[in-house]
């Protein structure tokens, strides 16, 4: 415990903004928050760290910290169909700055406060920054979506578009610069700032078979959905959504490597029966942000597949980088 954790707590994290949620009996200030569960709903809890060199650059802004910290947690919420409710911080700070404060606990907040969330309590210790988010949504009995449903013959889709995020990434790391400055910062900005498709996740409720937030990438992210729900899946690479500004700055392998595996674009990935195909589109089509089928579930055996122009693309063993080759 700091020195002065309790003032620290008062001045950046206790505020009255944050005091007033029906559901909440006690908050931040006793040994545990007291959350008032309302009926027929399912809480949905979800916990990430951020560690610095290892999940953000040691010169991130402290706003965008803030902010990523939350979002990534609110994306799982969003691929389970939940709406975000409260949320506990642990914090570990190298020393007390204010500045640094003021601005990561103001994006924050920020974006607890588009969603109506609470901070309920946490813990505040001195050492190398790291930051954990704990994030509890609700969900009706029984609707959450889960890795698990995916059935045979249903489209898959992600939201958004791919590659987005890795690009931002790379642009960060290599200090590059596009010779578009609006396309260099919407590139960043979808690194540092990715939108959890909240309002996407609950519309699929009841629609949705399974879904995954895309954290780590198309490729690996979907492999989870393989294993929960025990079907295999073919994904057809032309389909694959890449934004006009990747087509335009970077090779085509290059963004399509990024879109499959480049990780952090916190895009959706979900399945739905073809019998759903209109329903989906109604849920999702006044959201205002594309979705694309990009293949199809298929038996277990027939493991991952991907296929470009119908030909099977032999990925196993040329490795990713091999795409443009093919
Ligand atoms: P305890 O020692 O009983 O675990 P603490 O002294 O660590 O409690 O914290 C006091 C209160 O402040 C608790 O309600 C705790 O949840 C809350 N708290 C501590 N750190 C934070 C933080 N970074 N953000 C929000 N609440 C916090
Ligand atoms: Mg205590």
């Amino acid at each position: 415990m700091l020195l002065d954790e309790f003032a620290l707590i008062k001045n950046y994290f206790n505020r009255i903004e944050n005091l007033s949620y029906y559901d909440v009996e006690e908050g931040i200030g006793d040994d545990c928050a007291l959350l008032n569960i309302p009926e027929k709903q399912t809480i949905t809890i979800t916990t990430d760290t951020l560690v610095e060199h290892v999940h953000f650059l040691f010169d991130i802004d402290p706003a965008d910290l803030g902010y990523k910290s939350l979002a990534v947690n609110l994306s799982d919420l969003a691929a389970m169909g939940a709406q975000p409710a409260w949320l506990t911080l642990a914090l570990t700070i190298p020393q007390i700055n204010e500045k640094w404060l003021t601005k990561f606990s103001n994006s924050l907040f920020e974006q607890m406060n588009c969603h109506s969330m609470q901070l309920i309590g946490g813990d505040t210790t001195r050492g190398p920054l790291s930051i954990t988010l704990s994030v509890y949504g609700l969900v009706p009995i029984g609707c959450a979506i889960k890795r698990s449903g995916a059935k045979l013959g249903d489209c898959i889709f992600v939201t958004g578009t791919l590659g987005n995020s890795a690009a931002g990434l790379y642009l960060l790391q290599n200090r590059y610069e596009l010779q578009d400055q609006l396309v260099q910062e919407m590139l960043i900005n979808c690194h540092l700032r990715p939108i959890p498709r909240i309002k996407q996740g609950k519309a699929l409720r009841n629609l949705a078979t399974s879904a995954i937030d895309i954290s780590d990438g198309l490729l690996s992210d979907i492999i989870h959905i393989m294993n929960a729900s025990q079907v295999g899946v073919e994904l057809n690479l032309e389909l694959i959504p890449i934004s006009e500004a990747l087509h335009r700055y970077f090779e085509p392998q290059q963004a399509l490597i990024w879109a499959l595996t480049g990780g952090e674009d916190y895009e959706l990935c979900f399945t739905a029966s073809k019998v759903n195909l209109t329903a989906v589109h109604s849920a999702l089509e006044y959201l205002n942000i594309p979705y694309t089928c990009i293949g199809q579930i298929v038996k277990k055996e027939q493991g991952l597949k991907l296929f470009k122009k119908s030909k099977l693309v032999d990925f196993h063993h040329k490795g990713f980088n091999h795409f443009g080759l093919l």
